[in-house]
């Protein structure tokens, strides 16, 4: 048996704006590290304050924040809204992108509008970094 076209379609834009989710949390970590001199791949993500390795429920985008109620599940530090903001922008541009343009042009538009707000983020935090 044959799934239904529209399952299928379904299915390849959740998992697209699951993608745009994890692309937001990663623009997260280059705009925390790149202003920093630090590299996008070593250590793994940790905690400012605590120095605790994030695991996987912290990781999980816009959920992870909401369990550990924006905080360090460790020692309580404040994560701060920009990183959630960004991830939840992130999934909505492509969610709106997909409604609006369809599977096959509204993924092309998604990818690019989060691109612009990647490189915006990162500069924004770049720029903010410099003036101190
Ligand atoms: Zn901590």
């Amino acid at each position: 048996m044959r799934a239904p076209e529209g399952v299928i379609a379904v299915a390849s834009m959740a998992y697209l704006v699951m993608v745009a989710l994890l692309v937001g949390s990663f623009i997260n970590m280059a705009a925390d590290r790149l202003p920093r001199g630090e590299s996008l791949v070593r250590p793994r993500s940790h905690c400012r304050s605590c120095g605790r390795v994030l695991n996987l429920v912290d990781l999980i985008p816009l959920a992870g924040y909401l369990i550990r109620g924006g905080r360090c599940a460790s020692c309580g530090a404040a994560i701060g809204p920009s990183s959630p903001a960004v991830e939840a922008l992130c999934g909505s541009l492509m969610v709106g992108a997909l409604g609006l343009l369809g599977p096959i042009r509204g993924a092309v538009v998604g990818v690019l509008a989060i691109l612009v707000v990647g490189v915006a983020t990162v500069a924004l935090s770049m720029a903010r970094a410099r003036s101190g």
